[in-house]
């Protein structure tokens, strides 16, 4: 396996220093799940590498009814999974945590690593986008804030330019009357990568109608992406079965996927239907009568059968 100088910032500003003088061959880590693997493999031979596990602050979750979720980059997924504010105002992102591999992994992996390591199949990142995440990006320019919308670029492409680093993701506070859920199918379990991911969150309506909808998908395109024209079928709407039927339809229509060993162009598109219509369903439920517990969560968000 190949050396590299290991070099450990103990503030934000060292780190940056440290990936401005190191150039090219220097490569940030943060929980070191996929740089690990990659290392190991070859596929990345950094000369240096900056490990961001003593810079402190990065790693803070914390909530306000104003400027709703921040999430430190080097918040862990299962810091996340475990935190009792996201488990009941952002359900979805407590589901993509908790379908995120097994306990060890999650116990490393952090929440800005699974974003810029940019997997279309990432499981918090269906989430992320459905809540309307924004990034606040750090670099020798200073500071920048930039929607995760488009902080994907392809896989394992962002928008990050050299020497920047993610420090946070922002997630506005849910209107009331709002539920959501995160499906992970893996015929595999926990600890594959998903073959389809799917988030739904809903907002009503006092009349009951669909006030906002969020549909966002993994694995099913380039980057994880938002379903945009299913959401305008249902948004306006009541939520019926037809119409969540058909906004299903649609966010299906709107997939890209490719065939590779976790499954078939085809069978993705058509599970993407099965889970956004299930993740509708249970969102519009949750909107209407409060979360779901946390077992029954756990429960929902990894399906290694359909
Ligand atoms: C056994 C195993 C199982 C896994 N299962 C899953 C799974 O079920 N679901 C899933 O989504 N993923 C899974 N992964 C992948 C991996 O754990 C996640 O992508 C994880 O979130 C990466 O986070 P990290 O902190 O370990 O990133 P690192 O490995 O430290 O970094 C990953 C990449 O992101 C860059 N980076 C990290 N943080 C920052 C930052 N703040 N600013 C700029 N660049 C940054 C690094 O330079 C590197 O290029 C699995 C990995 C393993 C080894």
């Amino acid at each position: 396996m190949a050396r590299f100088n290991y070099l450990e910032p103990h503030s934000l500003d060292e780190a940056l220093r440290m990936l401005a003088d190191g150039g090219d061959g220097v490569r940030l880590v943060a929980g070191s799940t996929d740089f690990l693997i990659r290392w190991r493999t070859g596929f990345w031979r950094p000369d240096a590498v900056v490990c961001m596990q003593h810079v402190p602050g990065l790693d803070a979750i914390s909530f306000n009814d104003a400027d709703g979720l921040s999430l430190g980059a080097m918040a862990t997924v299962q810091a996340i999974e475990q935190h009792d504010v996201i488990r009941q105002r952002y359900p979805a992102l407590a589901a993509g945590a908790t379908a995120f591999a097994g306990v060890q992994v999650r116990n490393l992996a952090t929440i800005g690593g699974n974003a810029c390591n940019a997997s279309p199949a990432g499981d918090t990142l269906p989430a992320l986008l459905a809540y309307d995440a924004q990034c606040r990006i750090v670099g020798p320019a200073g500071e920048r804030w930039l929607p995760l919308t488009e902080f994907f670029q392809g896989p394992g492409r962002t928008a990050l330019q050299p020497g920047e680093i993610l420090t946070e993701l922002r997630l506005p506070p849910p209107p009331p009357r709002t539920g959501g859920l995160y499906i992970k199918h893996s015929p595999r379990g926990a600890m594959d990568i998903s073959a389809i991911g799917a988030a739904a969150v809903v907002s009503l309506a006092d009349d009951g109608a669909c006030r906002r909808v969020s549909i966002a998908l993994g694995a099913v395109a380039p980057v994880p992406m938002r379903a945009n024209a299913a959401e305008g079928r249902l948004i306006g709407q009541q939520p019926t079965a037809a119409n969540i039927a058909e906004a299903a339809r649609i966010a299906a229509q709107s997939t890209n996927p490719i065939s590779d060993v976790r499954s078939g162009a085809g069978y993705r598109r058509d599970m993407v239907q099965v889970l956004t219509q299930r993740t509708l369903q249970h969102a519009v439920a949750t909107a209407a009568g409060g979360p779901a517990p946390f077992g029954e969560l756990r429960r929902l968000a990894l399906q290694t059968a359909i």
